[in-house]
């Protein structure tokens, strides 16, 4: 009964365009960059993971801090020289969380599982900004408990 009501709610067919970070505020690095540039950007900007755009802000995949720190792990050592020899490009996940900007919030809770970000794209495939799983969680907080 509950979940029939739930599901008939209007919210879940709502477009996300007012949650959108967009993407002259999104922290982000080029596949081209070095290791260490990228994680001084994951770490100044306190982010987990941001997207690798090239020049053209097209999105080339998603680089972390784990994902770093995995690559330069020897066997025995960090290997720290590792941050100057690799690039983005060589550890970056080339697998993105994508949705257009008409895509709806029951999609975008559904990609937010395994995603702590959703990249948002125009019709043409253009990035446009990102949906984080946190705004995702206030706007559900907020139709669900604070609207009368
Ligand atoms: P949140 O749900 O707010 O914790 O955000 C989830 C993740 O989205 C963060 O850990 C970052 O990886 C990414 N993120 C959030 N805001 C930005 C931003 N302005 N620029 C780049 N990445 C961001």
């Amino acid at each position: 009964m509950i979940r029939e009501t739930l599901k008939s709610s209007t919210f879940l067919n709502e477009n996300m365009k007012s949650l959108i970070i967009p993407i002259e505020k999104v922290a982000h690095v080029q596949q081209n960059n070095s290791l260490e540039h990228a994680l001084l950007v994951l770490v100044k900007s306190g982010y987990t993971a941001i997207p690798v755009l090239d020049r053209d802000s097209k999105l080339n995949g998603v680089i972390s801090k784990a994902l770093i720190l995995d690559s330069i792990l020897g066997l025995e050592r960090i290997e720290l020289d590792r941050l100057h020899t690799f690039k983005v490009s060589d550890v970056m996940n080339s697998k993105l969380a994508t949705l257009k900007m008409s895509g709806t919030f029951s999609k975008a809770l559904a990609l937010s599982i395994n995603n702590p970000f959703i990249c948002m794209t125009d019709d043409d495939g253009a990035f446009k900004g990102i949906l984080t799983r946190s705004s995702l969680l206030v706007y559900l907080n907020q139709e669900l408990f604070q609207k009368k």
